[in-house]
């Protein structure tokens, strides 16, 4: 037997058993007389002793040769430490060891294998396989997995059938570029890596699966943002014969279901808001509300008294602080330049304190009575000692604007509770979405989500307004999950698709096959995706997916354990048929 026992699991109960351990060596303490080695696996960490009394002198001998990171198997004797640790699960106990096979040295590591370590982000992702050794990595892929066999177990027990689907497709549209794939048989054509499986789980929906789910990955080829990695992975779902509200209720129970069985955390029914009111509320279609600041719309109230700054403009919105009547004018100043920076973009703040004594001081009193003060007080729910932020502007920019300085309160004031759960289902988005740089508009969530039937008439004549029957799931400030009913029938998704710029041809070469289906008995169908990442990273309590990612890409898309993206062989390009002309950008 190579191993009987693991380096986390021997205690005091063991003592006297002679047993055998394999590892790497964590750390050396050797005083001479005796040699202190702590070996470390997945398990745990287990303190071997050698000393000059007990211990075989070859033993010893070799023993004083082993270095960080040696990859040993030893066999000795469970006995009592003296010095116990008992923060430590084998804390209690020592192995005297009597046979020491090395199995494998080990270079220095480039960076400390501890819990804190000294390697600077690059090192650790070019030796990645290192950084796994380390309990905070380690942990987190650990505690990914438990979250995907929870959703298996959960899905799987509500009648859900795992399926895959093919990697190597046709471009599947959800709102970035396709990373493409040569196919050598196939001369002068690609292969798209998809976006999503999107059409091909609402065929699954045509073929009769009616319950369909695959943890899967998915490709999108966007500039890369912080913690966006151009390979992810979705919890991707699909149902038939459903409607928006049994979809919610499906989903919400996994999300509950996982929440109870990796957090221990038991969740109220979810709340639900539609996008209209969570853009009012709190500028944002994915709301934080672990804390409060709703905004209070004070446009008719703060118009009309010769406010300049204020007079005018489309929207006057502010946020009551929790407790910040004693920000100072240095702080007041701080946070101005902060909403002024470029990234946020407002042109300034107007700010009311609600003064311990209950009297309202602001920076336009020369403008506003107390009686108006008051008012805006009561729009934005302030309290005594609470400090009213104020921001005035075109309606969408200021909301956003007020939104990005809610987020960073809460962050300054640690509302961001991560040990908090706060989902949320926002609903009824808008189909589509006007997009300046192209001069068309967008499908907001994918070309395949079907209109509120009330709203189809609309379809042509006032296309921004028409809502669709898509859904996000939000937790804590973040989307986790968005799906819609789709569209099952061939005449609808022909209108989406020629309002959203397709000519008939185009619609026709890239989703002929979709439309297709549709004519041979599609049932009413719809869906959701997770991003399994963020959730997990959520759950988790961290904020960057990459932490909770085997082997991420950096912020470049590189992988620079294995250095790719790379040049590939003439070769293989002359298999290909493809003859390189790179416009190399200067
Ligand atoms: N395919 C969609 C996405 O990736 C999710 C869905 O509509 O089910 O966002």
């Amino acid at each position: 037997m190579f191993r009987t026992h693991t380096c986390g699991s021997l205690t005091a109960k063991n003592i006297g058993e002679t047993v055998t351990l394999a590892g790497w060596v964590q750390k050396i303490r050797n005083k001479g007389f005796v040699i202190w080695v702590d070996l470390r696996d997945r398990y745990g960490i287990t303190q071997l002793v050698f000393d000059t009394e007990r211990t075989d002198a070859s033993v010893l001998e070799n023993a004083k040769s082993l270095g960080r990171e040696f990859v040993v198997q030893i066999k000795g004797t469970v006995i009592e430490r003296e010095s116990k640790n008992l923060l430590m699960p084998t804390g209690e106990i020592e192995l005297l060891v009597s046979e020491l096979t090395l199995l494998n040295a080990s270079k220095t590591p480039p960076f400390t294998i501890e819990d804190k370590t000294d390697g600077g982000e690059d090192l650790r992702m070019k030796y990645r396989y290192l950084d796994i050794r380390r309990n905070p990595v380690k942990q987190n892929l650990i505690f990914r997995s438990q979250v995907a066999m929870a959703v298996r177990n959960y899905l799987s027990g509500e009648g859900f059938i795992e399926i895959e689907t093919p990697y190597l497709i046709k471009s599947t549209p959800e709102g970035a570029r396709d990373f493409v794939v040569p196919s050598r048989m196939n001369e002068g054509q690609f292969y798209a890596l998809p976006q999503s499986p999107q059409t091909f789980k609402q065929l699954l929906m045509v073929g009769g699966m009616d319950k369909y789910f695959q943890i899967v990955r998915c490709f999108r080829d966007e500039d890369l943002r912080a913690d966006r990695q151009p390979e992810f992975t979705q919890i991707d779902c699909e149902m038939a014969f459903v409607e928006q509200e049994d979809i919610l209720n499906a989903f919400e129970g996994l999300t509950r279901h996982i929440l109870e069985h990796t957090k221990g955390v038991e969740l109220e029914k979810f709340p639900r808001m539609t996008y209209d009111q969570a853009m009012r509320k709190y500028g944002n279609d994915k709301p934080d509300i672990r804390f409060g600041m709703a905004f209070g719309e004070l446009t008719e109230v703060a118009q009309g008294f010769g406010f300049p700054v204020f007079d005018g403009q489309e929207l006057v919105v502010g946020i009551a602080v929790p407790n910040g009547a004693e920000m100072t004018r240095k702080e007041i100043d701080e946070l101005t330049e902060w909403v002024k920076r470029s990234q946020v973009g407002a042109k300034g703040l107007v700010w009311v304190r609600y003064q311990a004594d209950g009297t309202l001081k602001s920076s336009v009193d020369k403008f506003y009575n107390t009686e108006t003060l008051q008012k805006w007080a009561e729009k934005t729910a302030a309290k005594t000692g609470d400090m009213i932020l104020i921001m005035a502007g075109n309606a969408d920019k200021t909301r956003s604007q007020l939104s990005d300085l809610r987020m960073e309160l809460a962050k300054r004031l640690g509302l961001r509770n991560p040990e908090i759960f706060a989902p949320l289902w926002v609903v009824d988005f808008p189909l589509l979405e006007w997009d300046e740089e192209s001069g068309r508009y967008h499908a907001m969530h994918h070309p395949f989500t079907s209109p509120k039937p009330e709203d189809i008439p609309m379809l042509e004549t006032n296309p921004g307004k028409v809502r669709a029957n898509a859904y996000d799931l939000v937790l804590n400030g973040n989307e986790i999950g968005g799906g819609s009913i789709r569209i099952h029938d061939k005449s609808t998704q022909q209108r989406m698709f020629k309002l959203l710029g397709f000519s008939d041809e185009q619609a026709k070469a890239q989703f002929g096959f979709l439309m297709d289906a549709f004519e041979y008995g599609a049932p009413p169908h719809g869906g959701i995706a997770f991003g399994f990442d963020r959730l997990v990273s959520i759950l988790g309590g961290q904020e960057t997916i990459r932490d909770f990612i085997a082997f991420p890409k950096n912020n470049s898309g590189r992988d620079i354990m294995i250095d790719a993206p790379a040049t590939i062989s003439e070769e293989q390009l002359d298999e290909l048929n493809i003859a390189l002309t790179l416009k190399v950008k200067k």
